[in-house]
């Protein structure tokens, strides 16, 4: 599988692959990538550049190479493994001080295997449930995740609610962003182009609305400048 969705390097393909779990993959790895670990042994498992073996985030993402070049990147940790522990080159040396690790802090075994660890679990054991929890906490800590999707919501509403909050109504200039040409005018007003800043706040239908609601549930009206 890992072969399947991943090039020699070790880098995921860039091609679309027509295959149902492809865009789970490429959706997934990233997010699951930093709560991966490794108990070094050998180090001939780890991808020196692309595993989470040093930091949470692997070297790949921070250094800004072209793709051709990261194609020649595929050490192991194992080549800076001798019997005697770590052997790394003044060059990679200087690398890891500079992004502030402390490999004399890190351990490494030549007489083990490498481990791979789930990291938020206690036994280091991946499982979906654990998996699921420690990344969904990451993707909905927008304040305003809370209101779109409740139950009592009809989907529709919810999924307008999102949107908005995500900016990707679909309004007018939204559309004309994307290169379509199309004349554009508020359908409440007549009077100007619609956006979505336009329908929520400038548009005068919206402000006797917001006026209306302000008043019936008695809250303060906040400036649409303090968003
Ligand atoms: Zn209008």
């Amino acid at each position: 599988m890992y072969a399947k969705f991943h090039i020699k390097s070790g880098d995921r393909i860039k091609y679309h692959k027509c295959s149902s779990f492809w865009p789970g993959i490429k959706f997934a790895e990233p997010i699951n990538k930093p709560f991966i670990g490794w108990i070094i042994g050998n180090g001939k498992k780890i991808d020196f550049w692309r595993d989470t073996w040093a930091t949470s985030i692997p070297f790949r993402e921070h250094i800004d190479l072209p793709n051709h070049l990261w194609k020649l990147c595929i050490a192991k940790v194992s080549d800076f493994i001798n019997p005697d522990g770590w052997n790394f080159p003044t060059d990679i040396s200087l690398v890891l001080l500079a992004m502030g690790i402390n490999i004399s802090s890190i351990t490494c075994n030549q007489n083990s295997v490498d481990l791979r660890i789930w990291q938020p679990d206690i036994h280091g054991n991946f499982s979906l449930k654990n998996a699921f929890e420690s990344t969904r906490t990451r993707l909905g800590t927008a304040w305003w995740w809370m209101y779109t999707w409740l139950q009592c919501l009809h989907p529709d509403l919810s999924g307008f609610a999102w949107k908005l909050m995500n900016r990707i109504l679909p309004t007018d200039n939204l559309i004309q962003r994307k290169g379509i040409p199309l004349v554009s005018i508020c359908n409440q007003c007549g009077l100007t182009a619609e956006s979505a800043h336009h329908l929520f706040f400038e548009c005068n239908v919206a402000k006797v609305l917001w006026s209306w609601v302000t008043s019936t549930f008695n809250i303060a009206a906040v400036d649409d400048n303090d968003s």
